[in-house]
């Protein structure tokens, strides 16, 4: 059955996945959503013997389907590879009564390579099947893992350009010595003065500029993202919610047809969504567990229903989720509005406008199987510690986050429920937060310092990512305004 993709703002002309994904966000400022979610067509106990590419595929197909299976299957095999520091790509932690799927064994070690390894490829492949002409420019905002993740995918992949947007004050000190170090020609890496929200808006409104967008063909170049906003980030991102499933099975750890708990570390809200798709195509999940740090704007919309952005921006320790307006939220409100895209339109324009919208009680109704909580700065470190103390099992902050709202579910529930964690980033990556959290005496070590301290304490190895940095030089130092960052992308295109 092949599926098509609808905007979540206008009823125009649906389109093909490869057009959906060449093109990341739809003419109208919507987002492109499969205009029916796939079922999978293969049984449980036939996906618990899958490799992880294996499953890949079986996910893929289903919403790709304007691609061969020749096409799919090259571009998987390219993206899951030696790229990964473990052969099953996403392995599981059991610590402490709950599951931590690991998706951070990729080159930048956060789960943002999970799909932004395979977006490069399924992109030259749309690029191809549909015929065009133009260089790709690939434009990312990013709150700190997207970008660099983006900017190892896309280095030197000829026919395209990547830049990438993030907040000069707002990642952490490895997150961006990663970016500013990347190498490749077509790569460009901007620090703006604003947080993730300005750089997202921008970007959007770039996106949105038919002129520009003109102005950007006669040179030859079309834009497209690497957000997840983009459908061909969303689907790779189903696949290990289905895997670790399979898994889990496949160990004896639950019985065929069980359901478990999911729990996301959430900012964008991309993750998540992946995890609803999941249930969506048929895999036992039982509650979608949606984990927020200080910004909580996510808490207080499944609370209340209310969507509210007007509050204060908080920089915390789990950069990667400071996010006020988390894009994907979109496509359920979307999905759980009917498929209404004018009503979804009416939402969007409220929030844009007034800085909220509130959803109707049907609407809230569909939403049952989302909790929603969040996890303090002072109860993120607590559980990074105790976990540790408990276990000598180290996680980062944002996975912290998660484990720490999990907690508070399984206290206001007693729900017995087996459940996976996203682990979303290596320790690695938030060194100073992950040994602060620890013990107090490492504040005084440099950063290099404490990765080393935290490979020994921890017992694992420092992962290449962090190696190759140590000593890389600065390739990247551009600086701009929030509102001269249409200027600076014509500026590198030469336009
Ligand atoms: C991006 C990111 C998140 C948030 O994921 P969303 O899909 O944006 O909700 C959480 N943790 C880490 C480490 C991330 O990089």
């Amino acid at each position: 059955m092949e599926v098509l993709y609808k905007s979540t703002r206008s009823n125009s002309a649906p389109v093909t996945a490869s057009q959906a994904i060449l093109k990341g966000l739809s003419d109208d400022g919507g987002l492109f959503v499969p205009e029916k979610i796939p079922a999978l067509d293969k049984s449980l106990a036939e996906l618990s013997k899958m490799s992880y590419q294996e499953v890949a595929y079986e996910v893929m197909k289903l919403f790709f389907t304007d691609f061969t299976e020749e096409e799919l299957k090259d571009c998987i095999a390219k993206a899951y590879d030696s790229k990964f520091d473990t052969e099953v790509i996403a392995p599981m932690a059991e610590a402490d009564g709950a599951y931590y799927l690991e998706l951070f064994h990729g080159a930048t070690i956060a789960f943002k390579d999970m799909a932004l390894s395979i977006l490069p490829h399924l992109l030259i492949t749309s690029a191809k099947k549909n015929n065009s002409k133009n260089d790709i420019v690939i434009l990312t905002a990013t709150s700190g893992d997207t970008g660099k993740a983006a900017l190892a995918g896309f280095a030197d992949v000829e026919h395209t350009k990547i830049i990438v947007f993030y907040p000069k004050n707002g990642v952490s000190p490895i997150q961006e010595k990663q970016m500013v170090t990347q190498k490749g020609d077509n790569t460009y890496v901007v620090g703006i003065h604003g947080n993730f929200d300005d750089a997202q808006t921008g970007v959007k409104q770039i996106f949105s500029d038919k002129e520009l967008a003109a102005e950007m063909d006669a040179k030859g170049f079309q834009f497209s993202s690497a957000n997840s906003i983009n459908i061909g980030r969303l689907v790779p991102q189903v696949v290990y919610y289905v895997y670790a499933y399979a898994k889990l099975l496949e160990e004896g750890k639950i019985e065929d047809g069980e359901k478990i708990n999911v729990v996301v570390p959430t900012g964008n809200f991309g993750n998540i969504l992946a995890a609803y798709f999941a249930q969506n195509m048929g895999l036992p999940i039982n509650k979608l567990i949606c984990a927020s740090n200080d910004n909580k704007v996510l808490f207080d919309f499944f609370t209340t229903g209310c969507y509210d952005r007007n509050r204060e921006f908080v920089l915390t320790t789990s950069p990667s989720m400071d996010i006020l307006i988390s894009s994907n939220l979109e496509r359920l409100i979307y999905m759980t509005a009917g498929s209404d895209a004018d009503k979804n339109a009416a939402f969007m324009a409220s929030l844009s406008k007034e800085g909220k919208y509130t959803i109707t009680d049907d609407m809230k109704a569909q939403m049952k199987d989302f909790y929603g909580n969040y996890a303090s700065e002072a109860e993120t470190a607590e559980t990074i510690k105790a976990l540790y103390d408990k276990t000598g099992y180290v996680i980062d902050t944002h996975t912290a986050v998660a484990s720490c709202v999990y907690n508070k579910y399984k206290q206001e529930t007693n729900d017995a429920t087996k459940t996976v964690i996203a682990s979303t980033a290596s320790p690695f990556k938030f060194t100073r937060s992950v040994m602060n959290a620890i013990d107090t005496k490492y504040d005084a070590m440099g950063d290099f310092e404490l990765v080393d301290e935290l490979s020994k304490i921890a017992n694992v190895d420092v992962p290449n990512a962090i190696e190759e940095i140590r000593t890389a030089p600065v390739l990247h130092d551009h600086v701009c305004d929030k509102t001269q960052m249409q200027q600076t992308v014509k500026d590198f295109l030469g336009i």
